[in-house]
């Protein structure tokens, strides 16, 4: 058996990234950048108003107080022409170029302004401000040809906004990864299918719908292939069916019963398999092959027991898109929180648990497992928010002790949410 570090850094490893395309700015939440996005213009283009209020020199303002005269007006989207000359100002609003001579723009709320109306009228301002105040400087965020955002990065909505402002309309992204997908088992049936209600032998497949749905939120192409029979000839007959996706998931038939064929068929007959037992508890029975050329892709095979292959899709398969977009630095380090009860010494296997995890009045995060860790369970696995990791050979848990925890509102865990 090898660690679950120790499959997951070698399913990286035999991974190939996939090629890029070019997407409009509008569809790259959530894709991954293939190359360093650089600036395309300098923002600001000029120097600018932070501030609705009045354009000045601060040479004019040493004295603390002082009567400037308006001589002209200038908002956001047009320059001005004129320039800000000793004892004058001018009229500005949020975004607009500031007038040349100027260095400094007085809020509106600090100046008096007398009863004339139009340019000539007086403006009284009582205190001084030091040259720069309320203006941003040309080039503050950003200049042109400086590096935005790095290849690799998987794009947030923050991102996409500090795109569209370095001017690009257009994204260099990995494709999607197509994640060819199937199912093993002579008692599975698709949901509705009718002869669920005239067999009490037959269950509702659902491995392949929980996957897909994971697959897509870690920015994948699904490509269902299908449910197969345990059988070989079947097994190996649709498998040919994913020789152009970029990794072949299965879930099921990956033990050693009678029935568990997947190694045999798909393992390439045992030497190309990089390993089939993984230490963790639940999920042993995990399976990683490289790409066989002119055969089949790269192919991860997963337990059939629903939590099982959960829990290995979020270890395995979600680094693996990963991966395969390019990024292979994933993070293990895991936030911990507060055990709420006791529990026993651990064996030789890392544990996943499924669990619950809130904060309490103080601001701790508690974890508490659930008593029952079936890993059968959906209805369990649904009501859980995280998993709670028990490290191999572990001791034993007093309430209170600090364990790591997987929480699923990251459903990468290993990465940044496209937030
Ligand atoms: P296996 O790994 O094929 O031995 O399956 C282990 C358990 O998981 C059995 O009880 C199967 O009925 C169940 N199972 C296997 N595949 C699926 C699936 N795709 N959806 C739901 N349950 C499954
Ligand atoms: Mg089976």
């Amino acid at each position: 058996m090898i660690s679950v570090e120790e499959a997951r850094l070698r399913i990286i490893a035999g991974l190939i990234p996939v090629g890029g395309e070019t997407i409009p700015l509008s569809q790259g939440h959530g894709r991954v950048l293939k190359e360093d996005l650089i600036a395309q213009t300098t923002h600001p283009p000029s120097h600018v108003s932070a501030m609705d209020g009045y354009a000045c020199r601060s040479q004019d303002l040493e004295a603390g107080s002082t009567n400037l005269m308006l001589v002209g007006q200038v908002a956001a989207g047009a320059p001005y022409d004129g320039t800000v000359g000793q004892g004058e100002t001018v009229r500005i609003f949020t975004g607009a170029p500031v007038p040349e001579g100027a260095d400094v723009v007085i809020i509106q709320e600090n100046v008096k302004v007398t009863e004339a109306q139009g340019l000539g009228r007086k403006i009284h301002i009582e205190q001084t401000e030091k040259a720069g105040r309320n203006i941003r400087p040309a080039g503050g965020d950003f200049q042109s040809g400086a590096l935005g955002l790095k290849a690799g990065k998987r794009l947030t909505s923050r991102d996409i906004g500090f795109a569209a402002a370095m001017n690009h309309p257009w994204l260099r992204v990995y494709r999607k990864p197509r994640i060819a997908l199937l199912s093993t088992g002579d008692e599975l049936c698709r949901p509705g299918d009718p002869s669920l209600a005239t067999s009490s032998a037959k269950i509702v497949e659902s491995n392949s719908h929980l996957l897909a749905s994971l697959i897509q939120s870690c920015g994948g192409d699904v490509q269902w292939i299908g449910l197969v029979k345990d059988d070989t000839e079947s097994l190996a007959t649709i498998a040919k069916e994913a020789s152009h996706a970029d990794l072949l998931v299965t879930s099921g038939g990956a033990s050693v019963g009678d029935h568990d064929l997947i190694k045999a068929v798909l393992g390439g007959g045992g030497p190309d398999l990089e390993f089939w037992k993984v230490a963790m508890r639940p999920g042993k029975p995990v399976m990683f092959g490289p790409k066989l050329l002119g055969e089949r892709p790269a192919f991860l095979g997963l337990p059939g027991n629903p939590v099982s292959a959960f829990v290995c899709a979020l270890l395995f398969l979600a680094p693996a898109l990963q991966a395969l977009q390019g990024k292979t630095d994933t993070i293990s380090i895991l936030p911990s929180a507060r055990c709420t009860v006791p529990l026993p010494a651990n064996k030789e296997r890392e544990h996943y648990m499924r669990a619950s995890c809130s904060y309490d009045v103080s601001g701790q995060l508690n974890v508490t497992p659930h008593p029952d860790q079936d890993s059968a369970k959906l209805s369990i696995l649904s009501e859980s928010n995280c998993l709670l990791k028990r490290n191999a050979h572990a001791s034993e848990v007093i309430p209170g002790d600090l364990l790591p925890i997987l929480p699923f509102h990251n459903p990468l865990n290993f990465g940044d949410l496209p937030i």
